[in-house]
């Protein structure tokens, strides 16, 4: 007999969850935007959430993501101080 102890978790765990460095909501991660730091410090969008290494996620609010550039929120979220061209990364955002 094996004994069943996760019976009542309703939740799937191929579903992985994660959070908005701007506004803390938790999505799906297939929901977000994830984020990466590369080697030579630049932000980078990674669109197909492959890259390794640490990632920082955004909801798909423009608010967040601008936010999220504009108070660090990333070097945070990546341990790093990250480079950026901010209108770079605003039109790649809404692209
Ligand atoms: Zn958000």
């Amino acid at each position: 007999m094996t004994v069943d102890k996760k019976k009542k978790g309703a939740k799937s765990h191929h579903m992985s969850t994660r959070m908005c460095v701007a506004c803390g909501k938790r999505s799906a991660s297939v929901h977000l935007l994830r984020y990466i730091r590369t080697e030579s410090g630049r932000l980078e969008l990674d669109r197909k959430h492959r890259k390794g290494g640490r990632g920082a996620y955004v909801c798909g609010s423009k608010s967040c993501f601008e936010n999220a550039l504009l108070r660090s929120l990333f070097n945070r979220a990546l341990r790093g101080k990250v480079s950026f061209d901010r209108n770079r990364m605003l039109s790649e955002f809404e692209g």
